[in-house]
């Protein structure tokens, strides 16, 4: 299709703080691991950041030939309120607050979040690995790096961070804001050491809890990730994602698990981590504080839904930021990655029938060129959605082959450009009185009026459509005739 050879896939890696060119492990194969939600809550939509990130990222991969497996793990045990090793367990917690049992807290949440990413279009993992199918797994693991690398506590079993090379490389700041967060256990050698394993307290039971060498407890939230990584993908795999969030104690504790359990030295060895490329998306943030769990109502794909934003919005202003830096969220920049995405979804309307045929366009094999060139360049998406908007714009042009080139941006974009129309994108705030289809026969009485000069009848409708929260929008670039109120 193009004369110059496809560019090299580059992702930047936060161990190393550099770009590199991605190497699979295996030829023709990416393997990648992503730390998933905590199931005791709704996920917030910074939190859905994470994964349209992980998504774009598979798909990234599967368009430069790669064939993908990709694992996203469920929490359901294990993480402590506080990040580090104090506080509740997460899902006890909620499981009291409620009164209902952890699994059902954890069943639930699950659903929700699953919904989330297919509203969102995120592309499911080839498996969903749940922390609790895990445990004696989780134990064998501890069991092998115990010994050399753990002291047991009343509270529980502790890895010694001092038994590992290069303790906290990822994180760069341990020793400052990381350990500054961690809440003293009394006897932790270290303040940076973290439960491997945590004993229920003599006196208590838990609703989730297991036999071990240790005394009966529940697994520490680090040591899920790694066993989870290594059992579904071996050691070491291609790439391990996750949130910023992760870069300073998670995924630390994490590589230095990984160390302990396959006896590598130093980190100067990216490989010695247990993933070749660690990658971190950057936080949505939030001026209005409405990203905080702790809030009440806070930010959730649910909401901008009911407020009448398709999901896919979302996804697409997510798509507009590079994943490394931090996006500011506004219902103002929602509103506008909306516009947006209607004015894809009506270019691309005009080929959606069309049968693909192979780009030979010039101008399309150029356009596809740059394509892969921005997808290369660490996932450059605000490029690559630029490009795709050339693409759809683009005039005088065989159908097919527009079609074909469409499909092939947008498969690494997943805008779904092909298959939603705009009556998809147009959902009814939640607060409206009005059904859309009310509002459509208005209007066709509306233009029934305005044809027959009647404007007096034709105000009138308006001015209804108005009481009840419909914006009729005539003249709209987009035609697209009415909008609700949220
Ligand atoms: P959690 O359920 O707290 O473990 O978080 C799930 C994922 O969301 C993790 O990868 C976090 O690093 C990520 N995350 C948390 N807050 C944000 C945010 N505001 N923006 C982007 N990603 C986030
Ligand atoms: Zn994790």
């Amino acid at each position: 299709m193009t004369d110059t050879p496809a560019p090299p896939l580059q992702l930047f890696n936060s161990l190393t703080r550099s770009l590199k060119i991605f190497e699979p492990v295996h030829s023709g194969e990416a393997r990648v691991y992503s730390c998933g939600p905590t199931v005791y809550n709704y996920q917030h939509i910074g939190n859905m950041r994470a994964y349209v990130f992980a998504d774009t990222l598979g798909r990234a991969l599967s368009f430069k030939g790669y064939a993908l497996r990709h694992i996203i793990n469920i929490t359901d045990v294990g993480h402590l309120t506080s990040d580090a090793d104090a506080g509740d367990d997460k899902m006890e917690k909620a499981a009291a607050q409620q009164g209902k049992t952890a699994w059902d807290i954890a069943a639930f949440y699950t659903a929700e979040f699953k919904r989330d990413l297919d509203w969102l279009h995120v592309r499911s993992p080839a498996k969903w690995t749940v922390a609790t199918d895990y445990v004696p797994r989780m134990i064998e693991f501890a069991k092998r790096i115990a010994d050399a690398h753990c002291y047991e506590l009343e509270s529980g079993l502790y890895f010694d961070v001092s038994t590992v090379a290069d303790y906290g490389r990822l994180a760069r700041a341990v020793t400052d804001e990381g350990e500054a967060r961690i809440e003293e256990v009394e006897g932790k050698r270290h303040a940076a050491d973290f439960a491997i394993w945590r004993k229920t307290p003599a006196g208590e039971t838990r609703q989730m809890e297991w036999d071990s060498p240790w005394g009966r407890g529940a697994p520490g939230w680090h040591l899920e990730c790694s066993v989870m990584g290594e059992a579904e993908l071996g050691m070491p795999f291609d790439i391990h994602t996750g949130g910023i969030d992760h870069r300073e104690i998670h995924h630390p504790n994490e590589i230095a698990q990984n160390q302990a359990y396959r006896g590598c030295g130093s980190l100067d060895c990216a490989e010695h981590s247990g993933a070749r490329l660690w990658m971190h998306n950057n936080f949505l943030i939030d001026r209005g504080g409405k990203m905080s769990k702790s809030t009440g109502e806070f930010l959730r794909l649910q909401l901008l839904v009911d407020r009448g934003y398709h999901p896919l919005a979302y996804r697409l202003m997510c798509l507009q930021a590079h994943y490394r830096s931090e996006l500011e969220f506004s219902w103002e920049g929602l509103g506008a990655a909306l516009t947006r995405l209607k004015r894809l979804v009506m270019a691309a309307a005009s080929v959606r029938e069309a049968d693909p045929v192979a780009v030979a366009d010039r101008r399309l094999t150029d356009l596809l060129a740059k394509f892969d060139a921005a997808i290369s360049d660490d996932l450059n998406t605000a490029v690559a959605l630029t490009l795709l908007e050339d693409a759809a714009a683009m005039k005088k042009l065989d159908a097919g082959q527009k079609r074909a080139a469409i499909a092939a941006m947008d498969a690494v974009l997943g805008l779904d450009l092909l298959t939603i129309d705009r009556a998809d994108l147009r959902l009814r705030p939640k607060a409206a009185t009005i059904t859309a289809e009310a509002i459509e026969a208005t209007l066709v009485r509306r233009k029934e009026a305005r044809a027959a000069k009647d404007f007096a009848a034709s105000d009138a409708l308006r001015d209804e459509l108005i009481a009840a929260g419909v914006e009729v929008m005539d003249g709209d670039p987009l035609g697209w005739d009415w909008r609700l109120e949220a």
